[in-house]
């Protein structure tokens, strides 16, 4: 009997949109990269894509494709089974280790996402004697990660490092057998990094664990690119890193948790989505293995991407474009105010009709008051790509507020 269902699903789906928020997917024509083309009411438009994680530019990466598709030949195309029954190969051995191996840890165990590393990890770890001291902005699959343990929960403000003191204060209070701090470390609307070398100090003093899930940053954060515990040189002082194969390291999918040896050999045995869910597809394992060992090797990736968010930061604030600060290659062009949701997603449609692909957030996915352009430049767009971008906001603005 769906009746009365269908009725309340209607108005909710009537709300969304009466609020300005219904999500479209917008159809590419290609692969994901710099330059796509994009279903449009007239047919094909060609775009340059300002919105991807695709921040080395791997996902199309000839290199990536050729070891996927060798993979068919040796490998098949699907598990049918999860890991511990019959889902492991050499292959996800081998990739489990690459990981282990870039970012400075002693082991790691693969999830079909990092939403699901993030959903399984907490639940094992920890239980109502423990204490999880969370950033309030942290990624969604970490809130409800944390939701599905019993610990007490505790939040701090984000990057507060007085409030983490004050909610580790405050978890102590209650006598908690074992603290952990959690953190994104790249929050993904702002572009900002965790302060981990003032959150592992606190931590050390508390005796708390650090859980870092690093997402926005393996691949390109860091001298090598091993992401933000690199970055800020504590690659000795955070003990678990979660992380996605599905943003720099080719853009499949995947996720991950990394961290001691026990961790991972206990998340083995009891973590649910790893227990309960299909192993990673064996091409996309050998894909992401190539992704990684491009991202190890490739500092010329790195060196264009960061001369990439250097030019863009520098001819924005030139042409008087009002932009978060930061080093991340995530850039907030800000539209602050009361009219700045609608000029923010004006200007996004009036730069995709130039063929320039961003998207504009706004309440509630940011701020009120804090509506903003998110652009992520990667290191597939050459300096003319660029240009570009920035010549196509200069536009937009003109023709949607006149000035
Ligand atoms: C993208 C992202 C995830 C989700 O990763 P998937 O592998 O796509 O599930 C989790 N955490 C953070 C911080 C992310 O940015």
């Amino acid at each position: 009997m769906y009746g009365d269902l269908r009725a309340r699903l209607a108005t909710t789906l009537q709300e969304i949109d009466n609020a300005g928020l219904t999500k479209y997917e917008r159809r590419l024509a290609t692969p994901q990269s710099a330059h796509i083309q994009t279903a449009t009411a007239a047919g094909q438009a060609a775009s340059l894509n300002f919105c991807a994680n695709n921040y080395l530019g791997l996902a199309d990466h000839p290199e990536v494709v050729a070891a996927a598709k060798a993979s068919y030949d040796d490998w098949g195309f699907g598990m049918a089974s999860v890991r511990f029954i019959c889902g492991t190969q050499e292959l996800h051995k081998d990739l489990e280790g690459a990981i282990s191996d870039f970012l400075g840890m002693a082991d790691t165990i693969l999830f079909s996402s990092c939403f699901d590393a993030n959903g399984g990890v907490f639940e094992v770890l920890f239980g109502e004697e423990d204490a999880i001291i969370s950033d309030e902005l942290n990624h969604a699959s970490l809130i409800d990660g944390i939701r599905l343990c019993k610990a007490q929960r505790f939040r701090y403000k984000n990057r507060d490092m007085a409030d983490l003191r004050a909610q580790l204060e405050a978890a102590k209070a209650s006598g908690t057998r074992q603290m952990c701090i959690v953190t994104d470390g790249v929050f993904s609307m702002d572009g900002y990094y965790a302060p981990l070398p003032q959150i592992c100090d606190l931590a050390e003093e508390y005796g708390a664990l650090v859980l870092v899930d690093d997402s926005h940053a393996v691949g390109f954060v860091g001298e090598h690119g091993r992401g933000t515990h690199e970055l800020f040189d504590v690659m000795s002082r955070v003990d678990i890193i979660t992380g996605t194969l599905g943003k720099a390291l080719g853009g499949a999918s995947g996720g991950y948790v990394s961290g001691p040896q026990e961790v991972v050999d206990l998340l083995r045995q009891r973590a649910r989505p790893y227990l309960f869910s299909n192993a990673v597809a064996p091409a996309v394992a050998a894909g992401s293995m190539k992704a990684i060992d491009l991202a190890r090797n490739s500092d010329a990736l790195r060196q264009q991407l960061d001369a990439n968010k250097v030019l863009f930061r520098e001819l924005m604030t030139q042409a008087g474009f009002d932009l978060l600060p930061g080093e991340h290659a995530i850039v907030p062009v800000m539209f602050p105010g009361e009219e700045g949701a609608r000029t923010a997603a004006q200007i996004a449609d009036a730069m995709l009709e130039q063929g320039v692909y961003v998207i504009a957030f706004s309440y509630p996915v940011v701020p009120k008051g804090k509506a903003r352009i998110r652009v992520q430049l990667s290191a597939a767009h050459s300096q003319d790509d660029v240009r570009a971008c920035v010549a196509a906001f200069v536009a937009a603005r003109a023709q949607v507020t006149g000035s």
